[in-house]
């Protein structure tokens, strides 16, 4: 079968749309109809040439949501027609840390950026024959996926697949880095740096976890007024003001508890180290660029002010539990889902454009069809987006 797809050839170059000549799902696969997928950091992030992957050509796209079309052998937990979202870990359910209940750090995602699918061979090929890969062993950027079993969440077939898609990657990221990594705790004072797919689910993460004071920094006004939508407290322009004085400031001069990093870059990594109480936590959500090999902290703070650092993936959730979770606390009111795909702010985001360029049709829609793939990392650098979706139709 055929299947088109966004596929990064060149670091540093925008994705090429074409058809790409797509196996059938083998013993344990399942065959995908993609219907949302988002438009995530790292699939730029790697598009740049700023994280290394195992090959080129490769499919990018992580964070997607779409319908069972057909299973391989030996698939027992889904079936045609079932509702999924994607998850960019795949749970062996067997290694040390599956069994404890720790998926995001199971052994097989030593895999999800090399290429191919975990016995090694190949789905697809593109019309000079050459194998292309599946980025995260997805390759969500495409009408169709095929992946594991265990790259699968079921999930209840009443939530809209433009919402649903965001709970692959950066809602459970941010969320489960609140909730799962930072456990935080009522009464806290939270620092979110950076307010974009990742850092506004933090925010409602810490919302959830019943945080006093939350402060949102970014440079984009816009997605400050959004975080104080989505639970934030206070917010800081860090265009114009200095987070660490004015986190002070706010905390009568003792720091956070707990300060979320969310745009991995070293200079916030040291400001929210900088920000955070004695005895605080800081919590390294993004992924920085491999070539970064150091941070500018000072180990004697570390010390002396008995503070955390840590790192967290996927949330550090285990994903097959805490999707429909999430979901559920999306159809319950406690999260927010929808606001984060910002088609339906797109008419106040682009009415405040200024310049006067803007062309009605302009102003429809902050989705995308996969040949704008392009544009709408091209918004998401421009800072139009919490999340800019690609809807397949
Ligand atoms: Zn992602
Ligand atoms: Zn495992």
């Amino acid at each position: 079968m055929k299947t088109r797809a966004a596929v990064s050839y060149q670091p540093g170059e925008p994705l090429v749309i074409e058809e790409l000549e797509m196996d059938e799902p083998k013993a344990g696969e399942v065959l995908v109809k993609v219907k949302a997928v988002g438009l995530c950091h790292s699939d730029y992030h790697v598009m740049a040439g700023n994280r290394p992957v195992g090959m080129r050509p490769m499919v990018l796209g992580h964070e997607g949501a779409g319908i069972v079309e057909k299973v391989g052998a030996g698939v027992t937990r889904f079936k045609t027609g079932d509702h999924v979202v994607l998850m960019f870990i795949p749970s062996c359910g067997k290694c040390q840390y599956c069994v404890s209940g720790m998926t995001h750090a199971c052994v097989w995602a030593i895999n999800i950026s090399k290429g191919p699918q975990l016995d090694g061979t190949f789905r697809l090929r593109n019309k000079k024959g050459q194998d292309v890969g599946q980025f995260c062993l997805l390759g969500a950027f495409s009408e169709y996926v095929i992946a594991n079993e265990n790259s699968l969440c079921a999930i209840d077939t009443s939530y809209s697949f433009e919402s649903a898609c965001l709970v692959g990657c950066g809602v459970t990221g941010g969320y489960g880095a609140a909730v799962n990594r930072a456990k935080v705790t009522p009464g806290s004072s939270v620092l979110v740096i950076g307010v974009g797919g990742l850092g506004m689910n933090i925010v409602q993460g810490a919302r959830l976890c019943g945080a006093a004071k939350i402060i949102a920094v970014d440079v984009v006004t816009k997605k400050l007024e959004w975080a104080r939508s989505f639970g934030a407290t206070h917010t800081i322009d860090a265009g114009k003001e200095d987070v660490v004085t004015r986190v002070m400031e706010m905390t009568n001069g003792v720091g956070v508890h707990f300060a979320f990093e969310a745009i991995s870059d070293p200079k916030t990594i040291a400001q929210a180290f900088a920000a955070t109480a004695k005895t605080g936590s800081i919590i390294v959500c993004g992924l920085t660029p491999s070539t970064v090999d150091s941070l500018p902290i000072s180990p004697l703070q570390l010390v002396l002010m008995q503070k955390t650092l840590m790192g967290t993936i996927y949330g550090s959730s285990n994903a097959q539990v805490e999707i429909p979770k999430i979901l559920s606390m999306y159809k319950g009111g406690q999260i927010k889902l929808d606001e984060l795909v910002t088609r339906t702010y797109a008419l106040k985001i682009l009415s405040m454009y200024k310049g006067g360029q803007i062309k009605l049709d302009e102003l429809v829609t902050r989705t995308y069809a996969l040949d704008q793939i392009n544009d709408g990392y091209a918004d998401m650098n421009a800072g139009l987006n919490i999340r800019g979706v690609v809807r397949f139709d």
